[in-house]
């Protein structure tokens, strides 16, 4: 079944594809409802990422679940077919935003600089879907503008309404915004930041965004950048929860299908290098199309994003990557010496289910994170402490899972030089870090 989306030619007739994949088990594209049938990379059965395990739990079985990606050859949707309920995931979430402290700054930047460039004020509202522990809202409410947070995890919506920032606790889509716009309730500026990829429905989030958005309002949404997941082989960030991977094409195509245009961009640092796309209402004339948005588009088109081809080898260098980081583990471990790793993300557990690392390899993780520590990592069971174990430890090398953060961690961490201790990135490829 293929459903009509506006903008996008119909779907080809069979075409000769580069990879195809033989039972398929779920339905179409997440966007565009046509079959998936290439393989953008396959990386076997994993845990639920955020399910960290306690003590009592470990000799029970776990589900495992596929994290094959597709890509879709009809609208270049890469994405992971939906295995697991977004309620099973983001109910009680164990992910806090404001334990990153760089990217508290991250935001506390962007708050700045979108307000003085929509002009925001008292009279101004800001609503933030997924809007987590209040790591952004926090920022716009010291500047006295009015919020309001959508967040579904109400563990961690909670935490932001003890900080004084109102919080709805759901789902987001067109049902909350309609009931939102039913109340008088439509917002000058919705930020979103790391939700997108989290959407088991583009189409039902993107149109919620229109509905909220006022007439002249803006929309800005982070995620990160497809193009820089291929070049450097973040299949780390590939986990349930991820949904949808997005090039600036493909999440184009899904906000002109809802009437919104993408009007400008920003290649961020973040998260591996992220977009943050600004989105309008269709006939809001008042803000024209940057050349940055243009040029990206045509950067992308010029890439081959375009031709379902260019996703066919990413698999391939995602196996040499795990080839080269057992490599260097094994090693490393033939020489005695002893690695530990650093944090406990969502991406330390794709890259140590997928390649195999469990406590052979890696004596332990820490984490700043309270509610990890004294857990262990789902899948491969490795023990999570508090930071100051490093220091009793003292490992000769320490693996830092969450490399997005790798500065701030080399920072914090940097009394294992004292020792001789190194740091390690298992990202694009295994280095040691001098
Ligand atoms: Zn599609």
């Amino acid at each position: 079944m293929s459903m009509a989306t506006p903008g996008l030619p119909p779907a080809p007739p069979e075409s000769r594809p580069s990879d195809v994949t033989g039972s398929v088990a779920g339905g179409g594209c997440l966007s565009c409802g046509t079959r998936l049938r290439h393989t953008f990379v396959d990386l076997g059965m994993s845990p639920l990422c955020e399910s960290y395990l306690p003590k009592e739990r470990l000799n029970q079985m776990e589900p495992f679940y596929p994290l094959h990606v597709y890509v879709c050859e009809r609208c270049f949707l890469v994405q992971l077919e939906e295995y697991v309920s977004p309620e099973a995931i983001f109910t009680e979430y164990a992910y806090f935003s404001s334990y990153a402290d760089s990217w508290v700054e991250h935001m506390r930047r962007y708050t700045d600089m979108i307000t003085d460039r929509l002009g925001l004020g008292q009279a101004s509202f800001v609503v933030e879907v997924a809007s987590n522990d209040g790591y952004l809202l926090q920022h716009f409410v010291k500047k006295g503008i009015p919020v309001l947070g959508i967040e579904p995890a109400a563990n961690v919506a909670s935490v932001a309404v003890a900080k004084g920032i109102p919080t709805l606790v759901a789902f987001f889509g067109e049902p909350t915004a309609r009931a939102l716009a039913a109340d008088g309730k439509q917002a000058d500026l919705i930020c979103g930041a790391n939700v997108l990829a989290q959407v088991p429905k583009p189409n039902d989030f993107v149109k919620g965004l229109k509905i909220l958005l006022k007439p002249q309002g803006v929309v800005t949404i982070e995620f990160p950048h497809l193009v820089r997941l291929m070049a450097e082989n973040q299949f780390d960030t590939i986990y349930h929860e991820h949904f949808s991977y997005f090039s600036f094409v493909a999440a184009e195509k899904i906000f002109a299908a809802q009437g919104l245009t993408l009007f400008d961009v920003e290649e961020l640092p973040t998260h591996g290098g992220s977009l943050r796309v600004y989105a309008r209402h269709a006939d809001d004339g008042t803000k024209p199309v940057t050349r940055q948005a243009e040029e990206l588009r045509l950067r992308e088109i010029d890439a081959g994003l375009q031709r379902v081809e260019t996703y066919a080898s990413f698999g391939e260098q995602v196996k040499e990557t795990k080839r080269k980081l057992l490599e260097f583990l094994i090693a490393v471990k033939r020489e005695g010496k002893t690695v530990v790793g650093y944090g406990a993300p969502g991406k330390g557990n794709t890259l140590l289910n997928y390649c195999g690392i469990r406590t052979d390899f890696l004596d332990f993780t820490v984490d700043r994170n309270t509610y990890k520590q004294g857990k262990f990592l789902p899948g491969t069971h490795v023990p999570i402490h508090h930071p100051d174990r490093i220091r009793e430890a003292r490992p000769d090398y320490l693996l830092i899972l969450p490399w997005n953060f790798k500065d701030e961690i080399m920072q914090q961490m940097a009394y294992i030089r004292e020792w001789g201790g190194r740091f390690v990135v298992p990202i694009p490829q295994v280095t040691v870090l001098d």
